[in-house]
């Protein structure tokens, strides 16, 4: 199989051509169709995340190991089956989920594979769908995604995971309420898609980005702002008739984060997705003032993928922008997507 890895931190990935792997035990193969790719693969490329004051977390040291090949929103058909791997057959298409835990731990046992410590996620842990085939260790990640365009099931693997389990995280939200989404990149369009299937609540998009912003108006957004402009926290508030009820960053700056800390009503719940880095000061009193609520999120559990999964094949989820590219314009891609140029998802194509 051909496969596109990191061999060394922060350089271009490198095509790898090696066997094809046989699958034994529960284990699943699919021949990949598409493979989205998601803004945290730059990070991955790199090795690091920014932690603020000029601090690094590195994932060689949070156990990623080298080579490996990138990317988690794989989607693909079944072509070849371990001995015990159950209710799934050869030719099945399927998408699937990359946030697989250890298995063994008291987190994975509750279902919360997510969260799992010692992670096995394809494509960020261990080798995922830059690649013509990817070994998944078991059907139950597996899933339908029914009429859904092959390319669009692809984002559902990650930018809907993200956006669906930071929407759960906003509280009830009621047709008065606004929610603001910030960055409107893949994870952010498809959050404001996905909001509109969940809630009758007011969507506000803020971007600094044009393209993107018309991209959200199109998308259903209520209001589209500006977060560059001086005055977008005033904009924001106006638009939301005194400040949102809820907050999503989907970029995760200091000052995209400020943005949503900012423009929050009283008891409002600020929901950091994004992995862009930094740090940032929040005043003390803004917390009782406020009766405010900063949380993180990452990606969904297994039974959120299952919720999602339903909303998609019942045709809830319009498709956001997609581009196909052939696999062999990895680095490319990841290049254009660093300088902020990409509109919606691209997805490779092996
Ligand atoms: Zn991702
Ligand atoms: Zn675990």
């Amino acid at each position: 199989m051909r496969s596109y890895q990191i061999v060394e931190w922060d350089k271009p990935l490198e095509l790898k051509e090696q066997l094809t792997p046989k699958p034994s035990g529960a284990e699943v193969l699919l021949k990949v169709d598409a493979c989205g790719v998601c803004h945290s693969d730059l990070h991955i490329r790199s090795g690091y995340f920014e932690m603020g004051q000029g601090e690094r977390t590195y994932l060689a040291k949070m156990g990623a190991k080298l080579p490996m090949t990138l990317g988690h929103e794989v989607v693909g058909e079944v072509v070849e089956l371990g001995p015990k791997a159950g209710e799934i057959e050869v030719g099945d298409k399927r998408i699937a989920f990359p946030w697989i835990g250890c298995g063994h731990c008291q987190t994975c046992k509750n279902g919360d594979e997510n969260q799992c410590s010692s992670p096995k996620f394809l494509g960020t842990r261990v080798d995922g769908g830059y690649s013509d085939y990817l070994l998944v260790p078991n059907a139950k990640y597996l899933f339908e995604y029914g009429d859904t365009p092959t390319d669009l099931a692809a984002t559902f693997a990650c930018a809907g995971i993200t956006a669906y389990g930071a929407l759960k995280k906003c509280g009830p939200l009621d047709a008065d309420d606004h929610v603001l989404i910030i960055g409107a990149g893949g994870v952010g369009l498809t959050a404001l898609h996905i909001a509109r299937a969940l809630t009758k609540a007011k969507l506000i998009v803020a971007d600094v980005n044009e393209d993107k912003r018309n991209a959200a108006a199109t998308g259903g957004a209520t209001a589209t702002i500006d977060s560059s402009e001086k005055d977008a926290v005033k904009q924001i508030l106006e638009a939301s008739s005194g400040g949102v009820a809820a907050a999503i960053d989907c970029v995760g700056m200091p000052t995209t984060s400020r943005l949503g800390i900012d423009t929050l009503r009283k008891t409002g719940i600020h929901v950091i997705v994004g992995l862009y880095g930094g740090a940032m000061t929040i005043p003390m009193v803004l917390f009782p003032f406020k009766q405010m609520t900063i949380r993180g999120s990452y990606v969904g559990t297994l039974s959120e993928m299952d919720e999602l999964m339903e909303l998609v094949r019942d045709g809830k989820v319009p498709p956001i922008p997609l581009t196909p590219r052939p696999l062999h314009e990895a680095n490319q891609v990841l290049d254009e997507l660093s300088r902020g140029e990409i509109i919606g998802r691209v997805v490779l194509k092996p």
